[in-house]
């Protein structure tokens, strides 16, 4: 099994005392690559390095919407110029997004941010990975807005069938993460059940997004193949079958993913 766990950020403070022990946890259940979205400029050195100390490490580049400052030009400025590098293992422009619940930013600035992103994405042909939360309908029209050849994932995707279908009618992937773990969540279980399945990416979302069964407890890559066991019960497909449709649709999706 090969799987790529396409959004988890190894490199916050909750992995520094364990972070080759949980990359190898993963590895042994067949995480080979892990995609870990910068949420910060300051970020983007260490970043950088960790990922060329660690083969199936990779990054994306971007400010997450609630780590975002006031002076987020000077910010994008430095995303800019550190892309204009061509720094390896790059794979994405991300995190970037909307956040309705817990941004300091006016919804007005988020989209010029999210804009700031669109722009660099389309400049380097790279997808972007994107967090909303309670953003979705905000989201719809900037993606309409920009051509974003490589388009890009709504990451730990939560939401209805028909907005799921929004998204993949506009050639977005969803990232399926813990949320699909519980039962409860009917609406997002039934939207990833009927969505094209070749828009699919698998996802932790570690430190958070705890999986059933592990709530209040620091999420790492090796539980995707809980989230992958989820998914395989709702298609009612072979796990074999599951897992190699999600490392074909996150090497599609990452292109740069060697
Ligand atoms: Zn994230």
């Amino acid at each position: 099994m090969v799987l790529t766990d396409s959004h988890c950020h190894l490199d916050f403070a909750a992995f520094d005392d364990d972070r080759d022990e949980v990359i190898g946890r993963a590895k042994a259940v067949g995480v080979t690559k892990m995609v870990i979205p910068s949420v910060c400029h300051r970020s983007l050195d260490r970043l950088h390095q960790l990922c060329q100390s660690h083969s199936e490490l990779f990054y994306g580049v971007g400010i997450h919407p609630r780590f975002a400052e006031p002076n987020f030009e000077d910010a994008l400025g430095t995303l800019a110029q550190f892309l204009e590098s061509k720094p390896d293992k790059c794979v994405a422009i991300g995190e970037c997004g909307i956040d309705m619940v817990s941004s300091p930013l006016s919804l007005e600035q988020q989209m010029t941010l999210f804009e700031g992103h669109c722009r660099l994405a389309t400049q380097h042909q790279l997808p972007l990975l994107i967090h909303s939360r309670k953003a979705h309908h905000h989201l719809l029209p900037l993606l309409d807005k920009y051509p974003l050849p490589a388009k890009g994932v709504i990451h730990g995707f939560s939401g209805s069938a028909q907005m799921a279908k929004e998204f993949v009618k506009r050639g977005f992937y969803l990232g399926v993460g813990g949320v699909v773990t519980y039962e409860r969540a009917q609406k997002t279980r039934q939207a990833i059940a009927e969505v094209d399945r070749n828009f699919l990416l698998l996802e932790t979302d570690s430190p958070d997004m705890p999986v059933s069964g592990f709530q209040g407890m620091r999420n790492e890559p090796c539980r995707i193949q809980l989230v992958l066991q989820a998914v395989t019960e709702l298609l009612d497909l072979p796990c074999s079958e599951v897992s190699s449709l999600f490392s074909e649709n996150s090497y599609r999706f990452f292109n740069r993913l060697v």
